[in-house]
């Protein structure tokens, strides 16, 4: 049954950069659907547990109609669910909550949002990508990309955390075990590692893309770069930031300065805010609308 209210809102810490309520409260008033989207910080576990519990808790109770989690609980509710959509479970990382049928169902729509605004920043671009960091988005980045056919080079300070996004032998098969379904045609996806230092990223050949999945650069050290200072970016590659908080981040004036082109992360924010909201609501969303919200 629709609910006559939509009481929604997002779970994480800290909370207080958040665009997502201005993004939501944009969606709900243009959609003509009443309702709210409220902050809920959730502190790190194991100081938040209860909170968190008692918020998935009034989420199957109905008290509220979805949720959105960031970091650092995408992982924690997993083990709180009844379901895990297929992208959910292939990154191992829930950001949109919903009950539907009575079970507590997790959904990633981090993945096709950031293909959503890639798709649209660089229309039909295909290729060899360089992923800065391995956490939660690298993940997300990374399955997207192999779903959409890219080749994917993952370079973080951790190598060990880089590799952790690689092939692995599944039932005498090889393919990544973050990229269940990709592959499945027998195609082998191509991810490599290495470690997140100038003499490493400049053997990578022939990069097209260069994603930045790591937060340096984010306020409050806007002056920061995950690009090392003595390595020319590679030769015409497009760089996506998925920081937004600046909305010019110093990689990617780096970039242009360089004659590289440089988008920052508010699309993908926009469209997997966009994304969520369809699944609470069923309702699709202008997506004119809500940048003229957060741009006023
Ligand atoms: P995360 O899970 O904490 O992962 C961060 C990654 O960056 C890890 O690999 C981490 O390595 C690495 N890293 C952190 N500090 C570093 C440093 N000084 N030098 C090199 N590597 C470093 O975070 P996340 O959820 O992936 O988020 C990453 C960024 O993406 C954040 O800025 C977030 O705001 C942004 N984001 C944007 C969107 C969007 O819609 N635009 C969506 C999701 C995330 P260690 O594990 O070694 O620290």
């Amino acid at each position: 049954m629709t609910p006559s209210r939509f009481n929604l809102g997002l779970i994480g810490y800290p909370l207080e950069r958040s665009l997502s309520p201005q993004i939501h409260q944009a969606a709900l008033r243009f959609s003509g659907l009443q309702g709210e989207y409220r902050l809920y910080p959730v502190a790190p576990l194991p100081e938040g547990q209860e909170a968190l519990e008692h918020m998935l808790k009034r989420l199957r109770q109905g008290s509220l109609h979805g949720l959105n989690v960031t970091i650092p609980h995408k992982q924690n509710v997993l083990p709180h669910l009844d379901e895990l959509a297929p992208a959910a479970r292939s990154v191992g990382a829930a950001n949109t909550l919903y009950v539907q049928n009575g079970r507590l169902v997790g959904d990633n729509t981090d993945i096709p949002g950031f293909l959503a605004d890639l798709q649209r920043q660089l229309p039909g671009a295909s290729g060899k990508a360089l992923v800065l960091g391995a956490g939660g988005s690298a993940r997300a980045v990374v399955y997207a990309l192999l779903q959409t056919g890219w080749q994917v080079v993952v370079a973080a300070r951790r190598l060990e955390q880089a590799a952790s996004l690689l092939p692995s032998p599944v039932g005498g098969r090889t393919r990544p075990e973050l990229a269940e379904g990709v592959g499945d045609d027998g195609y082998l996806p191509s991810v490599q590692a290495v470690l997140l230092e100038a003499s490493s990223l400049a053997g990578v050949p022939d990069v097209s893309l260069v994603v930045n999945a790591t937060p340096v650069g984010m306020l409050p050290q806007p002056g920061a770069s995950p690009w090392p200072e003595d390595l020319a970016l590679p030769p015409g590659a497009a760089v996506y930031d998925l920081i937004y908080k600046p909305l010019e981040t110093r990689l990617m004036r780096q970039a242009r300065q360089a004659g590289h082109v440089a988008f920052n992360g508010l699309g993908m924010l926009v469209e997997q805010a966009a994304l969520s909201f369809e699944r609470w609501t069923g309702v699709s969303v202008n997506r004119a609308a809500i940048w003229e919200a957060i741009s006023s």
